[in-house]
């Protein structure tokens, strides 16, 4: 029983021999039970192969998706750089408004010319977030910042409300158009000695007869020659606020006269102790220079 055999008979159509194939009986036996396994597993493959091909096509879909958000990102990381940029100048501004509008509060004065910008809006700059993700990071800040700048904003508006004439008497403005050369502080004097000296204005470079613009309403109070200076114009904006303009080539007002903002008082020059065509502005707050730059809230 063991050893029977099936035999298979196989005659060809032309004259040759016809040829016979023993197949063992056991054989049979196995192909039966191995056939339908072979058949489902090979089922089981194609549908594995169709899975598989669906996933790598969702996968293409995935990646181009993740490119696009990718770009998404840079796009926003670039716009909140942009709003980074111009909250940190209204920042600027407001803290020089809220400095020079302080000068109303006299006991705080010198506190400030020791520390001329209160950026109290500034520091508030948030680095307490529990996030990693730039964007979010950012997010934060920015609303933190613009909350203080709300704020300060806010109390300036108090500040300021009800006091034209004193907003008047600030020189927020630039006295005269061209470049910012030497600001106030300690430099080599330009003399050529080599000397260390303190600058206590701000130098703006333009040609000789630049028109010299006050930059807040006053009283003139000295038009005339003083050494180092050249010819130089003093003008009293009360509050304690003085300005000066010097190596002005012509003056065009006398003491005593009141002046309003933006009127032309001198023209540029090169008189006095100068190397160039210049007006050496200064500001003093109660009789103390302080940097002009600060006063300044135009661009
Ligand atoms: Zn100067």
């Amino acid at each position: 029983m063991a050893n029977r055999f099936y035999t298979i008979m196989i005659v060809p159509e032309n004259a040759q021999k016809p040829r016979q194939l023993h197949i063992p009986a056991w054989l049979i036996r196995v192909s039966l039970i191995l056939l339908p396994i072979l058949f489902l597993l090979a089922i089981t493959i194609l549908l594995d192969y169709r899975y598989i091909a669906s996933q790598v096509s969702e996968n293409r879909d995935l990646q181009g998706e993740n490119r696009k958000l990718r770009q998404d990102v840079q796009l926003y990381q670039s716009r909140l750089d942009s709003m980074e940029s111009s909250l940190e100048r209204i920042e600027n501004f407001s803290s020089r408004l809220k400095m020079i509008t302080n000068l109303m509060d006299r006991d705080q004065l010198s506190q400030q010319l020791e520390s001329p910008l209160p950026s109290s809006v500034i520091a508030e700059k948030t680095t307490d977030t529990k996030s990693n993700n730039p964007v979010e990071i950012n997010f934060d800040q920015i609303t933190n910042r613009s909350y203080g700048l709300e704020q300060n904003l806010h109390e300036l508006y108090e500040l300021l409300s009800d006091q034209r004439s004193f907003l008047n008497a600030l020189p927020t403005k630039k006295p005269a158009d061209g470049v910012f050369t030497s600001g106030f502080g300690v430099r080599v004097s330009p003399m050529g000695d080599g000397a260390e000296k303190m600058h206590e204005g701000l130098d703006i470079a333009g040609s000789i007869g630049t028109p010299i613009h006050t930059p807040a309403a006053g009283t003139i109070i000295f038009a005339g020659k003083k050494s180092g200076y050249g010819q130089i114009v003093m003008v009293d904006h009360g509050y304690g606020l003085e300005t000066w303009y010097g190596h002005t080539s012509r003056i065009l007002v006398k003491p005593g006269q009141k002046i309003k903002r933006g009127q032309t008082i001198a023209l540029i020059g090169n008189s006095g102790r100068s190397t160039g065509a210049h007006v050496h502005y200064e500001v003093h707050v109660n009789n103390i220079p302080v940097d002009p730059i600060n006063y300044i809230l135009e661009n």
